[in-house]
């Protein structure tokens, strides 16, 4: 069944040029693009397809979260003298509720809805080290149709029992759960060790020799972000040249893993990380939030690393793609970087998706590709509106959304070309 939608479009062309086409035609079939263009060249051909007219709205692509913790939805908004006391105070007594099944299917469904209302349509989740919670938010996410990649977190040291997993048992989890979810649907899994500290070697030496068992399995885990957690790592590991050093020499600095935060690198981590495909979450809300430090966008641009931008809910403070975009351009200014409105854009959805190997499928909405896109409203509130109103560029449209916008700008989001009703709509 094919449907078409009227409105602006914003996409993106020649790789990585964004573009908005006033008046343009969405045309959907079987949940994919099967044009897209502007209506005056596409109505002709597609004049029998049942049309939806959004009069001053414009479509664009999903949104791409490239680190988020769904466990952590209830931690938001929890202050917290950095990093460690975060997480000691707040956020592993949450995470222990999980071995809970009904709790964590619960939180599930409002996490995923919360992302949906806020335009995020793909997005790679931690889930607790409990195995249920990971069952949990697959099935969740396969009632939604959505393009997902999630793990359990491995974590068999230096925290509370009641997160601790056993080295063995939780490797052999991590098999079953690839074998029950990744390339489901549009599910995927990612090895997920929390952070070194957290990890014994031969845990993620285990987590490494699935990498390699199951190729297309991603891997996700944090580093250097906060130097308390530097030392610790440090002081753990000896004999590895940096923090970054440890997950390669463990054998987890790979194509398709992906590192949040990358705040303290250096010059040589950077080209290692080029050398060996990986790929940098960048969560600047969070790192603001807990003070972690600012990263270094001039060095990353300089070493050629691919990123991606990130919310990292509950350390985020918005599961807000403008607030990050936002967040983003304030750290790069500091440093003396300007971002323009469209790389900030590409960086939280077609690039974050290329950085992970999901740019055939989600990030724009080119011919073939999966029909997950935002209806964007530029008038949600009369400031915005009256910002994009007078914007002679379109830079300055972008940027206006990008530092006004918020939710309210996202009238609707659609996932495999259907409208999502969210839970809050019907009641
Ligand atoms: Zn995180």
């Amino acid at each position: 069944m094919n449907a078409a939608y009227r409105a602006g479009l914003l996409r993106f062309t020649d790789g990585d040029r964004l573009e908005h086409i006033d008046d343009a035609l969405l045309v959907v079939q079987d949940g994919r693009v099967l044009d897209a263009g502007p209506a005056a060249d596409l109505l002709p051909r597609h004049a029998h397809v049942p049309c939806t007219a959004l009069a001053g709205r414009t479509i664009a692509p999903g949104f791409v979260d490239l680190h988020v913790h769904y466990p952590q939805l209830d931690v938001i908004a929890s202050p917290a003298e950095g990093l460690l006391p975060w997480l000691e105070r707040y956020t592993l007594p949450a995470e222990a509720r999980f071995g809970d099944p009904a709790h964590a299917r619960a939180v599930a469904a409002v996490f995923l809805d919360e992302l949906l209302r806020n335009g995020v349509t793909t997005a790679m989740v931690y889930c607790t080290s409990h195995a249920d919670s990971v069952d949990a938010f697959f099935e969740t996410a396969a009632a939604r149709r959505l393009r997902m990649v999630a793990g359990k977190s491995l974590m068999d040291r230096h925290c509370p029992d009641a997160l601790r997993d056993d080295t063995e048992s939780s490797l052999a989890d991590c098999e079953r759960l690839i074998r029950r979810w990744h390339g489901v649907d549009r599910l995927g899994y990612a090895l997920t060790p929390r952070y070194a500290p957290a990890c014994t070697p031969r845990q993620m030496a285990g987590a490494a020799a699935l990498a390699d068992a199951y190729p297309g399995v991603w891997v996700q885990t944090h580093v250097a972000e906060n130097r308390d957690e530097i030392a610790w790592a440090r002081a753990l590991f000896p004999q590895a040249r940096s923090y970054l050093d440890v997950y390669e020499r463990a054998g987890l600095l790979r194509p398709r893993s992906v590192y949040a935060h990358c705040i303290h690198l250096d010059d040589e981590d950077r080209a290692r990380m080029v050398a060996c495909g990986a790929a940098a979450a960048v969560c600047p809300t969070s790192n603001l939030f807990l003070g972690s430090g600012l990263f270094d966008f001039a060095a990353a641009h300089a070493a050629g690393m691919a990123y991606g931008l990130a919310s990292d809910v509950g350390g985020g403070t918005s599961f807000s793609p403008f607030r990050t975009m936002l967040a983003a351009y304030e750290v790069a200014r500091l440093s003396g970087v300007n971002l323009s409105p469209e790389a900030l854009w590409f960086r939280h959805t077609l690039g974050a998706a290329r950085a992970v190997g999901l740019d055939a499928q989600v990030g724009n909405l080119a011919p073939g590709m999966e029909a997950d896109f935002v209806v964007l409203d530029p008038r949600a509130t009369p400031l915005l509106a009256r910002r994009t109103s007078i914007a002679s560029t379109l830079a300055e449209w972008l940027f206006a959304l990008i530092v006004l916008g918020d939710d309210r700008a996202v009238a609707g989001c659609h996932v495999l070309g259907d409208r999502v009703t969210l839970a809050q709509d019907v009641r």
